[in-house]
């Protein structure tokens, strides 16, 4: 796009912060005296210290995530409850913020060649890009958890590791059994 010189005035940034103040001011006299949100779940809200401003209690409050919401992380189990993860080291390599570690190691009888020794991934250093879950060629990482990063105490507790990152539903894709060496075991139910 063509870049158009600011004029003086807009160089000041006076008038844009004035009309800012202006819009600040306005919704806070709005919310003090008049206009209240009327949606339900506002106006249902009550107990002490309740008000009814369009606002959420968090963390007694939560609404919930989007569809697309990406969240944390999950590495996604196969059938048999193994990661579906190859170590093949693209999700790592695309990772922008370098938050992803992996060491692989290969199984010995498995219809799989390798997995996972060590995943673990730096949640304070993530950006929530995603480019993670597009790179992955097996769907084996995805941020469909519904959870945002909890807040922890100390760094260490912000880097989760293959066991507390292997959770949720299994998937299975009709295309997995063609990169199968030999047909995987399932668990007996
Ligand atoms: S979401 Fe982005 S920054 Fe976070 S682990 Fe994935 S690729 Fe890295
Ligand atoms: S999660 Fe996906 S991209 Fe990352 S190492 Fe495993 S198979 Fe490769």
């Amino acid at each position: 796009m063509p870049r158009t010189d600011l004029s003086p005035g807009e160089r000041l940034y006076l008038r844009e912060a004035v009309r800012g103040m202006g819009v600040l001011a306005r919704h806070f006299w709005k919310n003090l005296f008049g206009f209240r949100d009327p949606a339900p779940e506002v106006m249902e809200r009550k107990g002490r210290g309740v008000n009814l401003v369009s606002t959420i209690n968090y963390p007694e409050e939560r609404k919930e995530y989007p569809p697309g919401y990406r969240g944390m992380h999950r590495l996604v189990p196969r059938l048999d409850g193994k990661p579906r993860c190859v170590a093949c080291y693209m999700c790592a390599t695309a990772c922008p913020a370098q938050c992803i570690y992996i060491e692989a190691g290969e199984y010995e009888e498995e219809a799989i060649e390798k997995y996972p020794v060590r995943f673990e991934i730096d949640e304070l250093r993530c950006i929530v890009c995603g480019f993670c879950v597009e790179a992955c060629p097996k769907d084996a990482i995805r941020m469909d958890t519904g959870t945002h990063a909890p807040a922890v105490l100390s760094r260490p507790l912000a880097v989760f590791d293959k066991e507390s990152l292997l959770r949720g539903p299994a998937v299975e894709h009709s295309t997995d059994v063609l990169t199968y060496r030999v047909p995987l075991k399932t668990p007996p139910r």
